[in-house]
């Protein structure tokens, strides 16, 4: 039998279980080229970055490939997350609570 355990809090968790699903993707086309990328300076930058490629044999580009993660809840921190999914209110209560 398999356990699981809150990604979260780190408890223990029977069948009341939650998976969080998130993908992260660019909204545009990393593969396109534009005109400013058609620059001399920027086409010498690219013919850098291939020379080191064939020397080290490793893709330097910056990685915007999709991402997917994939998290285990338990129930109250499910309904944690669906309120501040981003934790955007983590940061200000701290402030609030010295008032
Ligand atoms: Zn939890």
């Amino acid at each position: 039998m398999l356990h699981f355990t809150c990604d979260l809090c780190g408890s223990p968790m029977n069948d009341h279980r939650y998976v969080v699903k998130v993908s992260v993707y660019p909204a545009f086309d990393p593969e396109e080229i534009t005109e400013d990328d058609v620059e001399a300076d920027h086409l010498k930058d690219v013919s850098d970055v291939l020379e080191q490629m064939e020397a080290s044999g490793k893709l330097e580009l910056e990685d915007c490939s999709a991402k997917s993660l994939r998290f285990d809840l338990c129930p109250e921190c499910r309904k944690k997350y669906l309120k501040d999914p981003l934790a955007r209110d983590s940061g200000r209560r701290l402030k609030f609570s010295q008032n």
